[in-house]
């Protein structure tokens, strides 16, 4: 990969990580606001308490995996930085570049990536 491509990697890169930064923040506040509802919250019963649990439950779910791929990228970065962007973290081999083109966070060959999904 010479240098043009992987500076165009790593600016996708980084505005992914922007996206995911930006959609981390909006449900955080989100969830800030829900807990922390501003004025008279006892009189207001528009939510059921067990949907309000399953709601929670599924936006700390929804946070985890932002934060997952945002680690995902930081990865990559660091790996543009180093020199093994692009290279199969497992078994050493080049990552075929319609799947960087398709996942550019990706750390592993598909194979690998079939292989550690299969253990
Ligand atoms: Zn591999």
């Amino acid at each position: 990969m010479n240098q043009a491509e992987l500076q165009k990697r790593r600016q996708r890169l980084l505005d992914d990580r922007r996206r995911l930064e930006s959609e981390v923040q909006q449900i955080d506040q989100a969830r800030a606001e829900h807990l922390q509802p501003p004025g008279e919250i006892s009189n207001v019963r528009t939510h059921p308490a067990d949907q309000d649990a399953e709601g929670l439950a599924e936006q700390v779910v929804a946070v985890e995996t932002l934060r997952g791929e945002m680690r995902s990228i930081d990865d990559a970065l660091a790996r543009i930085g180093d020199g093994s962007y692009g290279i199969c973290k497992r078994c050493g081999k080049h990552i075929a570049s319609e799947r960087l083109e398709a996942i550019p966070h990706a750390g592993l060959c598909v194979r690998c990536e079939q292989a550690e999904e299969d253990r």
